[in-house]
This record gives C-alpha cells, sequence and structure tokens, in this order.
C-alpha cells in the first residue's frame, strides 16, 4: 500500500486552493452580477483554514479536532450557498451555520462521551456526506450547453467524495480499536484527504470555468438582445434573418418579414415623457412576440420600430398576422407607471402601429430587398393614415 506523506499533499493543495480562492475573489470583484463566487472564495478559505488547524495540532488531543472540522463545515456551507446563488436559486444563508452547529455539538458530545477516536470519526465523516450528498443534488441535471456539462462533472465529484466519506466510515467501522492510536499513519486518512483535497481543487476548477462560461453567455445575450425590450437587437435580428434565409432557401419555403413601426410616436413621447414611451415600448414588443409562433423572430430593428422574421410564411399569411398584431395594439389599454406632471396623471394609453409586409414569393429570399420592401408598404401606410398594413401591392387593411 502506497504512503503519502499527508502534510505535503494538504499545503500543497492548501497553495492551490489559496490562488484559486484569490481567482474567484477577482473574478467576483469584476463580474458583480454573477453571485456564486465570492462565496466560493471565502468557503475555500475557510476550509484550507480548516485543514491546517487540524492537521498542524492533531497529534496532542482530541479537542484540536473540533476547530478544524467546523471550519471545514463552514467553508463547505459556503460552497453548496456559492451553488445556490450561482444557479439563482434562495440562498440558504443559514446552512454554513447549522452545519458548523452540528458538527460542534456532535463532536463535543462525541469526544467527552466516546473517549474512542472511532466515533467521532464516524460521526463527521456521516455529517460530511450528508452535506456532499447536498452538493451533488444541487448540481445535478442543471441547465444545457457547456455550464450544463460543468454541473454533471461537479455533481459526479460530490457524489464520489460522498461514497468516499462512507467508505471511510465502514471501514472505521470495522477497523481495530488500536489503529486510532496512531491517527495519522491510519491509511485510510491518507486516501480520504488526498482525495478530498483533489476533488476540492477539482470542484474549484469547475466553478472557474461555469463562471466564465456565464459571463460569455451573457456577453453574448448582451451583444444580441435589447437591453429595454428584451427581444433581439438589430445585431441579434441580423444573426436571425441569415440562418433562417439560408433554411427557408434551401427546402424552399416561404419566408416573410413584417416592419412595424408606432404611429405618432413622438407625440407619446412628448406628451407623456420619455420613460412613458419607454414603457409602451416594452407592452409592445411583448405583445408582438406574444402573437408570434414557435420560430418567429421579433427584434427592435430602429427606436420605434419592430421587425418579425417569419420562416414558412406566405406573403398572404404575414399580411393576416400583421392585422392580427394591429388590432391587438390599437385595443390595447397601456397602464403606465411613469406619469408626466403635465399630462393630467393619464395613467393607461392607447397607441397604434402601421406595418409593413413582404414575401419571398415577390422579392425573393434575399432579406435587404425583403426588408426594402417591407419599407416601401411601412411608407404607404403612413402615408394613407397610420394604423394600416399594406404590402408592395398596396394596403392590405380592410376597414378600421
Ligand atoms: P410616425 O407615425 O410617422 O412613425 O411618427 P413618429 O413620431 O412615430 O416617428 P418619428 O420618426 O418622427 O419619431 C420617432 C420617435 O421615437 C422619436 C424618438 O424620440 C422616439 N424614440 C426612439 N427610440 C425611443 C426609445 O427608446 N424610447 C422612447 N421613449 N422613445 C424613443
Ligand atoms: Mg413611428
Ligand atoms: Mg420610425
Amino acid at each position: 500500500m502506497p504512503t503519502f506523506d499527508l502534510k505535503t499533499i494538504i499545503f500543497m493543495s492548501m497553495l492551490l486552493t489559496f490562488m484559486l480562492s484569490m481567482l474567484l475573489a477577482i473574478t467576483r470583484s469584476h463580474h458583480k452580477d454573477t453571485s456564486g463566487p465570492g462565496y466560493w472564495a471565502v468557503g475555500n478559505l475557510v476550509i484550507g483554514l480548516g485543514m491546517v488547524i487540524l492537521f498542524s495540532k492533531f497529534e496532542s488531543t482530541q479537542w484540536h479536532i473540533l476547530p478544524g472540522v467546523v471550519l471545514i463545515g463552514l467553508g463547505l456551507g459556503l460552497f453548496i450557498n456559492g451553488i445556490q446563488a450561482f444557479s439563482g436559486k434562495t440562498v440558504r444563508r443559514f446552512l454554513p451555520i447549522l452545519i458548523a452547529a452540528v458538527l460542534t455539538f456532535l463532536n463535543i458530545y462525541l469526544i467527552q462521551h466516546h473517549h474512542d477516536l472511532r466515533m467521532v470519526v464516524i460521526g463527521n465523516a456521516l455529517i460530511f456526506s450528508i452535506v456532499y450528498l447536498l452538493g451533488a443534488r444541487l448540481t445535478f441535471g442543471k441547465d444545457d450547453g457547456l455550464v450544463g456539462n460543468l454541473y454533471w462533472i461537479a455533481s459526479s465529484l460530490f457524489f464520489m467524495m460522498a461514497l468516499l466519506l462512507i467508505a471511510r466510515v465502514l471501514s472505521a467501522f470495522y477497523m481495530e480499536s488500536d489503529l486510532f492510536k496512531s491517527f495519522l499513519d491510519w491509511p485510510v486518512n491518507a486516501y480520504t484527504f488526498m482525495l478530498a483535497c483533489v476533488i476540492q481543487f477539482f470542484v474549484s476548477v469547475l466553478f472557474v470555468l461555469m463562471l466564465t462560461a456565464q459571463v460569455n453567455q451573457n456577453l453574448q445575450s448582451m451583444a444580441t438582445v435589447d437591453s429595454l425590450t428584451n427581444v433581439f437587437n438589430r445585431r441579434g435580428l441580423q444573426d436571425a434573418a441569415v440562418k433562417m434565409h439560408a433554411i427557408c432557401k434551401r427546402i424552399q419555403i416561404p419566408m416573410s418579414l413584417l416592419l412595424v413601426d408606432l404611429d405618432h410616436f413622438k407625440k407619446v413621447n412628448d406628451t407623456h415623457g420619455h420613460l412613458a414611451g419607454d414603457e409602451v415600448l416594452v407592452v409592445v414588443a411583448k405583445t408582438i412576440k406574444t402573437t408570434l409562433r414557435a420560430g418567429d423572430v421579433v427584434g427592435r430593428y430602429g427606436g420605434e420600430e419592430f421587425c418579425v422574421l417569419l420562416p414558412n410564411t406566405s406573403e398572404q399569411e404575414a399580411v393576416a398576422l400583421a392585422e392580427r398584431i394591429r388590432e391587438i395594439i390599437q385595443l390595447k389599454k397601456i397602464s403606465i407607471r411613469h406619469v408626466k406632471k403635465s399630462s393630467q396623471s393619464v395613467n393607461e394609453l392607447k397607441v397604434t402601429v402601421s406595418i409593413g409586409a413582404a414575401g419571398s414569393e415577390s422579392t425573393g429570399y434575399d432579406v435587404q430587398r425583403l426588408l426594402a420592401s417591407a419599407d416601401n408598404a411601412l411608407y404607404m401606410a403612413k402615408n394613407r393614415g397610420r394604423n394600416l398594413v399594406a404590402t408592395h401591392a398596396g394596403i392590405a387593411t380592410k376597414t378600421h
């Protein structure tokens, strides 16, 4: 059986853990909107401190187990808090304290009543295995994509650690009492602590990777999503249009496009204020979005202008949808929270939209041509009095 120099292993892993904590802390200071790394950084340091205390004073008396074990429990609780924060769950802040309290009482009780170290080892290993199982449960089957894969690895590592601790319980249970006299030489110790250190190190690396993946995801969505209305921005629209265009052209299905522009929106701003105008834009974007089918795409094309991309939709179907959007918006009473003082406290207002529609049957699949055709139609709808739907062939709205 190989023997490990436990103290060297602990020292090395503490050094690495400390470096990772620094990394997590730096990341946290740069991405204040991502919660989790702060807990992990502090958790790592607390666990490290616990390990150092556990091993520096181990041989003298059994009481020296207490602070080390409690600190490790506290640190693991903070790790769990970090996972909760990172995955957007409610952070159970009492958890680290609860784990620490249970460990404190258990150790005090066992050290006082059972002079055999065996019971202390079994009790602590059981509590820690429960904590690791909780970690495995929290990271199991979350998300998809890169973050999901990393969660899956973290979950497996936590589960392995829980199994390892259960093995420790069993081997302590069947061990002859004498072996505990020289606790540090107990081979199971070497295996448990070395693997615990390695797993903790791995999990910390995983957290750093998860954080990077999430920051990337956020950046990507920031670049393609409009922050006010939460629909695609112009760039997101462009990406979607390129993909949709390629697919529709390849399998030869029609594709249509709508340009939706709010009527006299400048007046809304002037009368009710810019903030009220913003609220109207949010409601209109949401209304358009809920009217669409899965696979349709909406984005903010300009200030108060939205573009809708419709795959597998003929120009005629696009006009019918445009009419539906126009009517829903026309009837909608929009509640406004930000009311301008001078506007006599109106907190419900109505707006209308004009819509230009174009389909690939008449213009071809080229997105620029679809856009130009829809823009011309929109211009026509505005000229003919607004609150209308138009195509290249003329006004499509019957009466209103
Ligand atoms: P029309 O019926 O011809 O479209 O008239 P309009 O007033 O809607 O069009 P115009 O292009 O003259 O004005 C657009 C207005 O939209 C002007 C601008 O202040 C407003 N706008 C653009 N972006 C935003 C925004 O993000 N928030 C708010 N509140 N207003 C915006
Ligand atoms: Mg307008
Ligand atoms: Mg406009």
